[in-house]
C-alpha cells in the first residue's frame, strides 16, 4: 500500500464517503507492509497484510478466472492500453481488472502512474502497482481515477457502474466489447476486443461536491 493512495480509498459501507483513518504497524521502504484502515464513521477497520489493503469484510472473494491470454506481447499490450486510456502525461490512479492488470507493471514503467490491481489478479507488487482485496465495493473516491481498463467480474453490470463513479470526468474506461455501457459515459471508441468510454461531465460528482460546497 503506498500512502499517496490513501486519500484516495473509502470506507465501503453504504454511509456518505469518509476518508479513512490510516495507522502504520510496519514500513517496507516506501510502502506500507502493515496497517490499518479505519472508518470514522461505521468503525469498519480495513487490515493491510503483506501491503495488500483489504475491503473484503471477511467475505469469501470471487476470483477471476484466468485471465485470456495477450495477443500480443506485453509491451504491445501495455501501449495499445496505454493510448486507449490516454496516458500521454504522468501522474494519478488508474485501475486495472482481469487480463488488464498483467500489464500494470509494463504500463507503469512506460508512463508513472499508481495502477490499482486486484489481488485475486497475483501480480507482483513492485514500483508503484498497489493491489487491494477486493469484495462487491470497490473502495475508491468519487472522481478519483484518471482511467480504468476492466475485464472479468468488474466488467459485469452491477460492478462497472461503480467504476464509472470512481472515475474523473474526462477519465477513460476500457471494457469488453460485450459489457454493457454503462449511465454516465459515452463510447468514443471501440475494436473487435474492447470499447473505449469517456466519463460525462454532466454527471460528474466532482460537480455535484463542488456545488453543494457553496460560495
Ligand atoms: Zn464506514
Amino acid at each position: 500500500m503506498l500512502l499517496s493512495l490513501v486519500d484516495s480509498l473509502r470506507c465501503i459501507a453504504p454511509h456518505d464517503e469518509s476518508v479513512l483513518v490510516l495507522s502504520v504497524d510496519a514500513w517496507r521502504e516506501d510502502r506500507i507492509e502493515r496497517g490499518t484502515l479505519g472508518c470514522p464513521v461505521c468503525r469498519a477497520e480495513y487490515p493491510i497484510e503483506n501491503a495488500v489493503a483489504d475491503f473484503s469484510l471477511g467475505q469469501e472473494a470471487d476470483v477471476d478466472p484466468a485471465p485470456p491470454a495477450l495477443s500480443l506481447p506485453p509491451d504491445e499490450e501495455a501501449m495499445r492500453l496505454a493510448a486507449l486510456l490516454d496516458l500521454a502525461e504522468p501522474g494519478g490512479i488508474v485501475f486495472l481488472a482481469g487480463g488488464h492488470a498483467t500489464l500494470a507493471t509494463v504500463v507503469g514503467s512506460l508512463v508513472p502512474v499508481v495502477s490499482i490491481v486486484p489481488s485475486d489478479a497475483r501480480i507482483p507488487i513492485t514500483g508503484t502497482v498497489v493491489s487491494l482485496t477486493l469484495g462487491d465495493r470497490l473502495p475508491l473516491a468519487r472522481g478519483s481515477l484518471r482511467g480504468a481498463a476492466v475485464a472479468g467480474r468488474w466488467a459485469g453490470d452491477g460492478r462497472l457502474g461503480q467504476v464509472v463513479s470512481a472515475l474523473a470526468p474526462g477519465a477513460r474506461l476500457v471494457a469488453p466489447v460485450a459489457s454493457a455501457l454503462p449511465a454516465g459515459a459515452t463510447r468514443i471508441a471501440s475494436d473487435a476486443r474492447d470499447w473505449v468510454a469517456e466519463v460525462d461531465a454532466a454527471s460528474s460528482p466532482l460537480l455535484t461536491l463542488r456545488r453543494s460546497r457553496g460560495p
